[in-house]
């Protein structure tokens, strides 16, 4: 029998128990995401033969309509789908992807790439909707479930990464994203078989809607996916010309952000103030990850050219240790967090969601701190491991306080007919997130000369400066952030 709603939200113990299914289905998407993503910089440099530069955007902007897309997925989840048949969709298209990008011909890579970023634009905001949804209004542990959900992202990350970019660097590339699919159907199966435990949770909203035929005879719910199919080209078309990108990122983001200040402006002054509180949170989330994505680039480089990666005497890729150290950082911390969150709750001292955010960007500072502190401590250029990982431990601590927080802020936040759209907005302050990630990772590029590179004593002030001065903006803003929260509080109305 299916549970109801009340059933659902009036659990016992720390977590509801359907919140392990979301746990384990989002875990095997991130391991194909991941998984695939530990591969393209080095298949385009490597396989296609692109220059650094060509590679690097390229990937910058791959990841930036990954995280655009959710916008489009949330919306039709809210309007049409529901999240469940969103997920399915989405599950199916990054599983058709990673599975077209393991046919060895040139062209099966962007083609493949266009059908995962719809892929993830339909999975990835909707997932985390339902995990909402277990949730009561005022439930204090809300946030420990997000934290929990959110080390499942990261156990995917770490298995993903490692596994598939092992294989595909060693046995054979193709095989690696072949690989990457295959986790992603054993996630699909597992969330079609176990879906009914979620009862009337991220069902579509009208099913005669979405049976009805108002094109040529065919369903709207087929329609949609005909649809969403038939974008795909547009995203391998900008793959192909990637600096058309920044003419398309602009209007659409100015268009959501218009959209859902329209929207809200409709929904009467107490939601429409949550929703600028969300809208705010958003906003700061952007700058957050335009600085913790340097670890996708300029900390790579960084990592490769100034940091000892000698582990008691084995020396280490640098590659493997930079991509792996966050999610294994999260995975660690998790736990505390989330005692941490239902501890403070219990004692009614739990800080909103505001402060958390505050102290994000204050960590997050800190971490960058870290390198410019360890570089009076050098020698010939060369920063040890353990200050490389300090500068990351500080980093994720501060992502702990900052992306379940916000994803759980977002479905506080938002009325239950606009949340995948927020959620999609969560995700878009992402992409604009990457995108500025590159163009800060830019300023940092080490000159060459004649083809010899900057020695490592050279290279450090170049990363130094700049990690100065990330440092102290990222503090500045957890400041500005901290004297806005009494008023974002009493717009936020009793909602942490
Ligand atoms: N690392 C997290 C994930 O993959 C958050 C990503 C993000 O929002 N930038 O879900």
């Amino acid at each position: 029998m299916q549970p109801t709603l009340e059933q659902i939200q009036d659990f016992k113990g720390k977590y509801p128990k359907q919140l392990y299914l979301l746990f384990f289905t989002e875990m095997w998407e991130r391991f194909t995401f991941y998984g695939n993503r530990a591969l393209l910089i080095l298949f385009m440099v490597n396989y296609l033969k692109f220059d650094d530069a060509k590679g690097n955007i390229i990937y910058g902007v791959y990841q930036s309509l990954i995280y655009a897309m959710p916008v489009l997925g949330g919306m039709m989840a809210d309007k049409f789908l529901g999240q469940r048949k969103s997920i399915l969709w989405g599950g199916i298209l990054l599983a058709l992807g990673s599975f077209v990008m393991a046919i060895p011909v040139k062209e099966s890579f962007f083609i493949g790439m266009g059908i995962m970023i719809v892929g993830n634009g339909y999975f990835k905001p909707n997932i985390s909707t339902i995990v909402g949804s277990l949730y009561k209004d005022g439930d204090g542990r809300r946030d420990a479930g997000f934290s929990f959900f959110y080390m499942g992202i990261n156990i995917g990350a770490t298995l993903g990464g490692v596994l598939c970019g092992w294989v595909g660097q060693t046995i054979s590339w193709h095989l690696g994203f072949g690989l990457a699919g295959i986790f992603m159907i054993i996630g699909l199966i597992t969330f079609s078989l176990k879906q009914n435990v979620l009862g009337p949770i991220g069902l579509p909203p009208s099913k005669e809607k979405l049976k009805a035929k108002s094109f040529a005879g065919i369903s709207n719910e087929i329609l949609i996916y005909l649809l969403s199919l038939s974008i795909i080209p547009l995203f391998i078309l900008i793959l192909n010309y990637y600096k058309i990108y920044s003419y398309i990122i602009n209007p659409f983001g100015i268009a959501a952000l218009i959209y859902v200040i329209y929207t809200a402006s409709k929904l009467g002054k107490e939601v429409f103030l949550k929703l600028m509180v969300a809208m705010v949170l958003i906003v700061f989330s952007s700058l957050f990850w335009s600085f913790y994505e340097q670890g996708g680039g300029s900390l790579q480089l960084f990592a490769d050219r100034n940091v000892n990666m000698n582990f008691f005497g084995t020396h280490l890729s640098s590659a493997a240790v930079n991509n792996s150290i966050t999610p294994i950082f999260v995975v660690l911390l998790t736990p505390f967090f989330v005692w941490l969150w239902i501890w403070l709750s219990k004692k009614k001292k739990e800080p909103s969601s505001v402060i958390k955010f505050s102290l994000a960007l204050m960590q997050l500072g800190l971490g960058f701190y870290v390198y410019v502190f360890g570089a009076a401590f050098a020698k010939n250029g060369i920063e040890s491991l353990f200050i490389f990982s300090l500068g990351y431990f500080f980093m994720v601590t501060g992502e702990l306080c900052l992306s379940p927080i916000g994803l759980s802020a977002i479905t506080k936040l938002s009325p239950a007919k606009m949340v995948g759209m927020m959620m999609g907005m969560w995700f878009l302050a992402s992409s604009y997130g990457q995108y500025l990630a590159g163009l800060i990772g830019s300023l940092m590029a080490i000159p060459t000369e004649a083809g010899t590179q900057l020695s490592a004593s050279e290279s450090l002030p170049v990363y130094t400066n700049i990690y100065g001065k990330i440092a102290l903006v990222a503090a500045l803003s957890g400041l500005l952030l901290l004297l806005l929260s009494p008023l974002l509080k009493k717009w936020m109305k009793g909602a942490k």
